[in-house]
């Protein structure tokens, strides 16, 4: 750090000079401090299945051989650690990826369509049926690749903690674009819900252990709205339904 009071003493570009340094070493520092804490909270986040997987193979070292319930029951187990371990790495990467300000890839583009092509892949590849209430084009200039991706994720946990059709509703608010994804499913507790944009918040470990969620998904959509300067909202009534709404600033 160079002292602002020396600086200041002497001329007043040498203090603008001084000024600018420190922002920018504050900056760094800042940066810094979020990267360790995102390397120590991905490190906790990644010894929990390890710790799993540890165990597994311990008990098939020990007695897989001989028992075949044990063997299958480790198999499964491994298994399904390793697949939500790989999930979680590939939503790490995108996090830091938006966390480090990607740049945005500004189309104009229609929503409705957007809607209707993940409607469709919804319903071919989780056979779950979309409510989609739109107006016949709903025009929108943002990135459409990282709004699908948004998209995509309230679409996975509506799917994953609701069993009835989702329902897709988009319109405008004065003139504001927006688009809300809600489910008639387990919901959210009211005092949960400051906290689910969290990165590696989940609601209750217990309440979803077989979902294989990782709680990065909304911390990822959350950084895609903000970087667009859109409001990511969420309203929901534990047993009846959550719904997510997304605003964009137009
Ligand atoms: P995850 O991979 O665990 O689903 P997210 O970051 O996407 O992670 O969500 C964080 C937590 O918020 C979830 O673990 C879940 O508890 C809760 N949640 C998110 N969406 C819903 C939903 N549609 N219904 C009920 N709970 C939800």
């Amino acid at each position: 750090f160079i002292p602002i009071s020396l600086a200041d003493r002497s001329k007043d570009e040498l203090y603008q000079l001084a000024t600018t340094f420190n922002a920018m070493i504050d900056k760094l520092e800042h940066n810094y401090m979020k990267q360790q804490q995102f390397v120590s909270d991905a490190s906790h986040e990644l010894k929990t299945p390890l710790t799993v997987i540890e165990s597994y193979a311990d008990m098939l070292k020990r007695w897989g051989a001989n028992d075949p319930e044990i063997l299958h029951e480790a198999i499964e187990a491994i298994h399904a650690e390793a697949i939500r371990m790989k999930l979680m790495t590939q939503q790490m990467l995108d996090l830091a990826r938006y966390e480090s300000s990607q740049a945005l890839d500004l189309t104009e583009f229609d929503l409705t369509e957007l809607a209707q092509e993940l409607r469709a892949m919804v319903e071919t590849a989780y056979n779950r049926n979309i409510q989609l209430s739109s107006p016949t084009t709903l025009v929108v200039c943002a990135d459409r690749l990282q709004i699908k991706q948004l998209l995509l994720i309230l679409l996975n946990n509506a799917i994953k903690y609701s069993s009835e059709p989702i329902e897709l509703c988009l319109g405008q608010q004065g003139d504001q674009p927006f688009i809300t994804v809600t489910d008639h499913g387990i919901g959210i507790p009211h005092e949960s819900l400051p906290h689910v944009f969290d990165r590696f918040y989940r609601v209750d470990e217990a309440r979803h252990r077989d979902t294989g969620g990782t709680g990065i998904g909304l911390s990822i959509a959350k950084r895609i709205a903000d970087a667009h300067n859109a409001k990511l909202e969420v309203i929901s009534q534990e047993g009846k339904f959550t719904s997510f709404t997304l605003v964009f600033n137009e």
